[in-house]
């Protein structure tokens, strides 16, 4: 394991003062699979007042110090130094009552969730894996130090943490910690809104197929709105899953992000609400804009910020637009949806059809081909956006427009010269304007 130089030096400076120090945790574990971790924990035998005395002179935040952690600012990262400690009674199911400060690194390690997060490191020393992290990770396996159930009853975040970290590195769960996870994910209840929506978001951009399969109880634990699509039978002939099924496809579909990962596990969730069958054919009219009513709620209640939640809605509200292979589509696409938001629709297409059946998936290729042509149009013709119009909100208000007629008017511009009616010129907008939005005006 090649450590980062300032990291290799916190070690060094504990050890020259006769502590002990090692790199734990997500670090060894990813080290180990290859992968560049995304940070370096240290845990030292010394006492937070020992490690603030060497290194002096550093920057050094303590706001953690009651849990035995200390950040010490080295070439302007900070670096998370933790004494060896064992945790007191989770009675909240949430945090330890108090922590014991330990001078066994092997005690530290059996605090830690899972074999493959409890194991440390030091140059001179090795890997410590007292619980065979090593051996698990070989295998793919995520399995809890101890007894699940005991484990996930201190803190029921590690049900979800379980699961994550099999989707981020497509694994599977040891059977006692599978069994422990569907037994105890009603704890998950203890959980504030904020964590459970991180861990979601660390389950959804990973390789979830399995998981969003085997634990659609925990993942329906969570949204319970999912529920409802889970063994719901369509009835057309474009779908060979349920509504759960597809929506679990398109979810992998979808390239790895937040936004598009949650624009479809949740685009699909009015479905159930909206069925209804017609000559053996089963409909979902009109189910769009109640999955954007049912997400609304769900990402409210998860505390999405605001720029996540309206961009999801948007996606999801027009996740089913009938699209056009055409330039004179392109243009008016770009004006109702903006050009970013018209690409980003094309994808929704794209993902939403690779969840069908087999028969069906073609047209996804179709989606593919119309957003090449759509890109190489706008190379050579610009969308037109409020930006590029050659009217502003100045002059509308010069015209005694007031308050949204104004946003209104220059909405209506937009769309007529994208749909080629008007020129984009000032003279020609003012014209228009004047003869033909007088009868969409209320006053
Ligand atoms: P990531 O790559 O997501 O940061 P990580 O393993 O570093 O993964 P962190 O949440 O940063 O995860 O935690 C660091 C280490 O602390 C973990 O590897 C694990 O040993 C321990 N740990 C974190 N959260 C818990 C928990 N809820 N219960 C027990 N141990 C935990
Ligand atoms: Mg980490």
């Amino acid at each position: 394991m090649v450590l980062p130089k300032d990291i290799s030096m916190v070690l060094e400076r504990l050890e020259s003062r006769g502590h002990s120090a090692y790199v734990v945790g997500g670090c060894v574990r990813d080290s180990l699979l290859g992968r560049q971790p995304a940070d370096y924990d240290v845990a030292t035998d010394a006492k937070p007042d020992e490690i603030i005395s060497a290194f002096e002179g550093y920057h050094i935040y303590t706001s953690g110090i009651k849990h035995g952690t200390v950040s010490v600012v080295i070439n302007g990262a900070p670096v998370e130094i933790t004494t060896f400690r064992v945790d007191g009674d989770y009675s909240d199911r949430r945090r330890p009552d108090s922590v014991r400060f330990t001078d066994r690194i092997e005690e530290d390690l059996s605090r830690r969730d899972f074999t493959v997060n409890a194991m440390a490191y030091r140059p001179d020393g090795g890997i410590i894996d007292p619980f065979g992290g090593r051996e698990d990770l070989k295998r793919g396996i995520i399995r809890a130090v101890g007894d699940p159930a005991t484990r996930f009853g201190e803190d029921a975040l590690r049900i979800l943490r379980a699961l994550r970290f099999a989707s981020r590195y497509g694994w599977s769960l040891d059977k006692d910690t599978s069994d422990a996870v569907h037994e105890l994910k009603g704890l998950l209840s203890d959980i504030s809104a904020e964590r459970i929506r991180d861990e979601l978001c660390g389950i959804i951009t990973g390789e979830c197929m399995r998981i969003l399969t085997e634990y659609s109880d925990v993942i329906c634990g969570i949204i319970p709105e999912l529920a409802p699509c889970v063994g719901f039978e369509q009835h057309t002939k474009y779908h060979d899953k349920t509504v759960y099924g597809h929506t679990a496809a398109a979810v992998c579909a979808a390239e790895n992000n937040v936004i598009m990962r949650l624009t479809m596990l949740l685009h699909d969730i009015g479905k159930p609400d909206t069925f209804f069958m017609k000559d053996g054919v089963g409909h979902f009219y009109g189910h769009a804009d109640v999955s954007v009513e049912k997400a609304r709620e769900i990402l409210n209640r998860l505390r999405f910020p605001n720029k996540v939640k309206d961009k999801v809605l948007f996606l999801i509200r027009h996740h089913g637009t009938v699209m056009q292979d055409s330039p004179k589509y392109f243009r008016r696409a770009a004006a109702k949806y903006g050009e970013e938001g018209f690409f980003e629709l094309i994808k929704v297409h794209i993902y939403d059809n690779m969840g069908k059946a087999k028969e069906y998936v073609w047209e996804a290729e179709q989606f593919r081909t119309m957003e090449k042509h759509a890109r190489e149009f706008f190379a050579a013709e610009p969308a037109l956006s409020l930006k590029s119009l050659a009217v502003s909100g100045g002059d509308m208000i010069t015209l005694g427009y007031k308050g949204s007629e104004i946003g209104r008017a220059l909405d209506f511009l937009l769309r007529s010269a994208a749909d080629g009616n008007c020129e984009n010129s000032k003279p020609a907008l003012l014209k228009y304007l004047k003869e033909n939005f007088g009868k969409d005006r209320e006053n």
